[in-house]
């Protein structure tokens, strides 16, 4: 953690979300709301040395903290993610993500046909039936999601909460 300290300015306020998978920072950072339009510093660690994972990404992100669905999604990509708040350049709180028993609001059914890709008002909504290898069940058409689905599924925008007027 020495080195990859060195090659990124601490920062004051904002989240580390570390011992991600080496590659998926990229894909992880697209699945947070508006980051877009964020206006703190980003910094991406991709493919930097790990002694648990071998090779791993680190993304530090000033002026941020994650909502639920933010965590929920990381968690699919990243099950060994750990994500600490920082605070006056400090570490304030650390917790290791965990994949929720329930997903709502983050994913869409991958069966076209389901009644969630039909009803502008039914959000995806899922029961985790295996965390690994990762299976996810849909709640209205039990269509069995698996890790390739729900990752392509992963990249296409949550509608839900993203077009919200309220
Ligand atoms: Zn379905």
């Amino acid at each position: 953690m020495e080195n990859n300290e060195r090659m990124v300015n601490k920062i004051k306020e904002g989240i580390v979300i570390d011992h991600l998978p080496s590659g998926s920072a990229f894909k992880i950072l697209s699945l947070i709301n508006n980051i877009g339009k964020h206006k703190g510093r980003i910094a991406v660690l991709s493919n930097t040395k790990s002694s648990k994972l071998g090779m791993k990404d680190i993304i530090k992100i000033e002026g941020k903290s994650l909502d639920y669905g933010e965590m929920s999604s990381i968690s699919l990509i990243a099950p060994n993610a750990t994500i600490c708040k920082i605070s006056e350049y400090g570490v304030s709180e650390k917790h290791t993500v965990s994949i929720p028993d329930k997903i709502s609001g983050i994913l869409n059914c991958s069966n076209m046909n389901c009644i969630s890709n039909n009803d502008v008002e039914a959000i995806g909504d899922f029961s985790t039936i295996s965390k690994d290898p990762l299976i996810l069940i849909c709640n209205y058409c039990n269509t069995a999601m698996l890790k390739e689905d729900i990752l392509q599924k992963l990249n296409q925008k949550p509608f839900s909460a993203q077009n919200s007027n309220k």
